[in-house]
């Protein structure tokens, strides 16, 4: 299969005085003035309902930039027939024909959309230029590229033949359409989740989540100019409930995309089973839920690594990816030189909005998220266990705002040591070097996701026990770095117990999902 070679797209330097800095300003700035209008897209039309939602920077709260069409039942109806309508076209088109769509796509983002796109995540989502540009431009346009390779691999395998036989894989589309839903702390995954399904021959309807209805609108756009044929691909904002209520009764429903909350993922879950006699064929369920993601230090650990990897692994988006670490070991021994380090960089991390590029922390997604982060503060302040050693302090006058904050625990199995709290707090566990084997078997115990991990140690033997005793516990294991940042062909990424399917994105093992093999034996 001749498919141009995939390389990871280069991160782009937002330098002072950088050409590319200007770019984005420009970007950000007309994102600003514009007001945009945003319709739906079903059937390749764009629907306005009249029913407008303002869409409001998280870190500038009372600006408006503009507005979506919210729709009800009637259009998850419409996108779904426009998705069935679209089908046989599609699944017949030659593979070389979907695949050029999408590196088309690709290239429109790598070139003349990514300032658009990343000033709308930006702008949306509220993360800073260097967080936008590893997510909405270089991890999109991976995803996009590695697919049509992993898609050509999927086809590549095929059965032996023996003499006087013909064996033969085909790779179906499955039987149906397939339901995206994406969360909004990604602008790759809002990418990714409809259009690796579509790719390998699928029609799709997408709702995003209403916090990132801007990005996701952009994207619709590039992929519209890329080629790609009305109804494949159908992007709608609905209410949860009415999207349900429609989508997993339908006979043709054949499988769903997700990225978002452990709860919603099960009463998804539990709405497929209960209708399983009304569809035609088993539905695929793919998802990624959440996390409570840790980072181990060892007494052998060297101190910078392990300072970085907690500063950049637990508040970079303000701890709001779901591979960001919540929860931290570190051996007494060196906990007194770590700390120092760890107070001195948090009390020099700026925080504020993205449009002044030396803030590291911007704001968190919403209000309902801010005020479940504030009570989990005010909780450890008034817990005589806690110990609050950097952050504490929040602020919604103007965005939501949260200081990136450290609580030190004498509980390691307590509440913020366990459940999933997304947002810039890190619950920290001082263990005793003498009794490494217990916290080991704690972190497992205490592990209901198993997302992304990561150990800190320069001794071998330590390394080995760790990896060996925590291979439960993460789908993404790192060594020595911090647990976010997995890159497209080079970490697979998922997790699995509470955290999901284990269907690492950017994968042949995604793709593989969205196809229902036939076998063809011939007789020559
Ligand atoms: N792939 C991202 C990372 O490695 C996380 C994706 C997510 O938050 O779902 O940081």
């Amino acid at each position: 299969f001749n498919v141009p070679a995939p390389v990871n797209e280069p991160v782009k330097n937002y330098s002072p005085g950088s050409r590319e800095r200007s770019f984005l300003k420009e970007a950000i700035s007309s994102a600003y003035s514009v007001q945009a209008d945003i319709p739906m897209y079903i059937g390749g039309e764009e629907v306005r309902t009249g029913n407008k939602i303002a869409i409001r920077p998280p870190h500038n709260h009372q600006f408006v930039l503009g507005h979506f069409h919210q729709g009800d039942k009637t259009h998850v109806k419409q996108a779904i027939d426009a998705a069935l309508a679209a089908k046989a076209g599609w699944e017949n088109l030659a593979w070389e024909q979907r695949a050029a769509i999408f590196l088309k796509a690709a290239d429109l983002i790598a070139g003349p959309y990514r300032y658009k796109l990343n000033a709308a995540t930006m702008l949306g989502q509220s993360k800073n230029a260097y967080q936008a540009e590893i997510d909405s431009a270089c991890e999109l346009i991976d995803f996009l590229r590695f697919n049509v390779k992993y898609m050509t691999d999927i086809y590549a395998q095929q059965p032996v033949s023996s003499r006087g036989t013909w064996n033969r894989l085909e790779q179906r589309p499955l039987e149906g359409f397939i339901f995206a839903l994406t969360p909004f702390n990604f602008t790759a995954i809002a990418g990714n989740l409809p259009t690796s399904a579509a790719l390998m021959g699928n029609v799709v309807v997408w709702k995003p989540a209403n916090t990132q209805v801007y990005a996701a609108s952009v994207i619709m756009e590039v992929l519209k100019e890329a080629g790609l044929p009305d109804g494949v691909i159908n992007l709608i904002y609905v209410s949860g409930p009415d999207a349900g209520e429609i989508i997993f009764q339908h006979p043709d429903f054949a499988g769903i995309h997700f990225t978002g909350s452990t709860s919603v993922f099960q009463n998804i879950w539990k709405t497929i089973g209960n209708s399983i006699h009304k569809y035609k064929t088993y539905p695929r369920i793919v998802g990624e839920t959440g996390g409570k993601d840790y980072i181990f230090v060892h007494g052998s650990a060297n101190l910078k690594v392990a300072n970085t990897a907690l500063v950049r692994g637990a508040f970079e988006y303000q701890g709001q990816k779901c591979s960001a670490a919540s929860r931290a070991y570190v051996a007494k021994s060196i906990w007194p030189e770590l700390k120092k380090l760890l107070v001195r960089d948090l009390a020099s991390l700026k925080v504020g909005p993205v449009e002044d590029f030396r803030n590291f922390i911007n704001a968190v997604i919403d209000e309902k998220s801010f005020d479940k982060l504030a009570a989990v503060i005010d909780q450890a302040k008034a817990d005589p266990g806690i110990e609050i050693i950097a952050g504490g302090k929040y602020d919604k006058s103007k965005g939501y705002f949260i200081d990136p904050t450290i609580l030190v625990t004498q509980d390691p199995s307590s509440v913020t040591m366990c459940e999933e709290i997304f947002g810039p707090v890190l619950t920290l566990y001082v263990y005793d070097d003498e009794k490494l084997d217990e916290t080991i078997e704690l972190l497992d115990k205490t592990s209901i996701y198993a997302l992304t991990g990561a150990i800190i140690a320069s001794d071998r033997y330590v390394i080995e026990k760790l990896t060996n005793a925590l291979r439960n516990t993460a789908g993404n294991f790192y060594i020595n770095d911090k647990c976010t940042g997995a890159v497209v062909g080079q970490q697979p990424f998922g997790g699995a117990r509470g955290s999901g399917t284990n269907d690492k994105a950017g994968s042949m093992i995604n793709l593989l999902r969205w196809v229902s093999p036939r076998t063809i034996k011939e007789t020559l």
